[in-house]
């Protein structure tokens, strides 16, 4: 547990209650209906204010033999040492991965470092959809030569189980011999306690919220994974489960209910992982995402390196930005490359906050010395690479 309800209530005064689970909410009498999972008792809790706070549920695929024993899911911390635990104590050998999603890529390495051998069935082209396919290439070829086996443009279809054994995963193309299986599905809005209470719902079922975390119902307010978030470059309302996002809801929404005033202008979709020496980073629209909003758009894909390139532990960053066509506005950044690469996404980050388009970029007075970068920063080069584009393609 990262805070203990005992420092909870000495710290800040709140009265936290784990083990208690939230079964019905009364809007009409503002009360929810309270189940202590220590003693099975059950009450009805008044309310001024509402939270929901109830966080996402992991998808669990509805095939064959789903829900047999050895089929994990790493949700959780408890869910994270179950597996830990199956891995020390059960000594498994062949672990198959299912999703290609930053959990399930994450996985994946910690399976191989622990020496089993690791199978990973993604049903698109790439791993880590969040990037264009050019990109996603990048990282399911590093896991590759790290020694995971990638099974793409593959679905599950089955889990083979022989009396409570798990023996294998059936895709539609072959059969995996497992002893363990990591589910990496990625994640949707736990919302049926607002949903039967009423609440209305949004965009892939969060919960509806305006820009101060408020529901449409006077009092009850919603933030985290549970809530949509308005997005600054679509312009539209999204649902991204993350913890940067879930973070600020949750602090905008405090402030509101506690009697001040704050607002949640919104998100643009930045998020950073790690799958073994390479860092991984996704900010704004990526290609499939400006197609389906109907925008023209221009992109521009540049290999550089971390470190000024005669530097020691320079190494490889590949930078993709993407611009709409005509105004040049950026829409979108795409980050791959060894240590140093990731944490430049907040470049793309900001500007897009800021609505800057990819010629403003260009003269940003960003920082350089040789162990940190090029006088061009990689994401000046790409950004000047995409003005380029708008202007050829005008
Ligand atoms: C393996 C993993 C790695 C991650 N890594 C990152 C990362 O690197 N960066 C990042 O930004 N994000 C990351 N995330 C996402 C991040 O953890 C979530 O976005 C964040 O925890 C969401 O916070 P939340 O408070 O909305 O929901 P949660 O943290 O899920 O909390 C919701 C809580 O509500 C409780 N609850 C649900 N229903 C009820 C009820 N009826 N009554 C009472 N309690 C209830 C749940 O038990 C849970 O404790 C990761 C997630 C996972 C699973």
């Amino acid at each position: 547990m990262a805070v203990t309800p005992e420092a909870l209530r000495r710290d800040y005064g709140i009265d936290a209650r784990t083990l208690h689970e939230v079964r019905e909410i009364d809007l009409k009498s503002r009360r929810v209906l309270v189940l202590s999972r220590s003693d099975n008792r059950e009450w009805w809790e008044p309310f001024d204010q509402l939270l929901i706070a109830t966080g996402a549920l992991p998808f669990c695929p509805d095939v064959p033999g789903a829900g047999s024993p050895g089929i994990y899911g790493v949700h959780s911390l408890q869910s994270g040492i179950a597996v830990r635990k199956v891995i020390d104590t059960e000594n498994p050998k062949k672990a198959v991965v299912i999703g290609g999603g930053y959990i399930g890529l994450e996985m994946a390495e910690a399976l191989v470092m622990r020496g089993l051998e690791v199978s990973l069935v993604e049903r698109a082209s790439q791993v880590m959809g969040t990037l264009d396919p050019d990109m996603g290439s990048i990282v399911s070829d590093a896991l590759i030569s790290a020694g995971v086996t990638l099974f793409r443009e593959e679905s599950l279809q089955a889990f083979e189980v022989s009396g409570s054994r798990l023996r294998a995963v059936v895709t539609d193309r072959r059969t995996l011999p497992a002893d363990i299986v990591i589910l990496g599905l990625g994640v949707r809005p736990n919302t049926e306690l607002a949903a039967r209470a009423g609440i209305p719902l949004g965009v892939r079922d969060a919960v509806k919220v305006n820009d101060r975390m408020q529901t449409a119902v006077e009092g009850v307010w919603a933030a985290g994974d549970c809530a949509e978030s308005f997005h600054l470059v679509s312009r539209r309302p999204v649902h991204i489960a993350l913890g940067t996002i879930a973070n600020k809801q949750g602090r905008v929404a405090g402030i509101n209910l506690g009697g001040g005033y704050s607002t949640f202008p919104g998100v643009v979709g930045t998020a950073v992982s790690k799958i073994c020496e390479w860092e991984v980073a996704r900010t704004g629209l990526q290609e499939r995402e400006i197609k389906a909003i109907g925008l023209d758009y221009v992109t521009a894909r540049i290999e550089s390196t971390t470190r000024a390139n005669y530097y020691p532990n320079a190494g490889p960053i590949t930078v993709k930005a993407l611009a709409e066509k005509g105004c040049g506005r950026l829409l979108g950044g795409q980050i791959v490359g060894i240590e140093g690469a990731a944490k430049r996404i907040d470049i793309f980050a900001t500007a897009l906050h800021a609505g800057f388009n990819v010629g403003e970029m260009i003269n940003l007075d960003l920082s350089y010395a040789p162990p940190f970068s090029h006088v061009w920063d990689p994401v000046q080069i790409a950004a000047r690479q995409a003005d380029r584009a708008v202007k050829k393609a005008f």
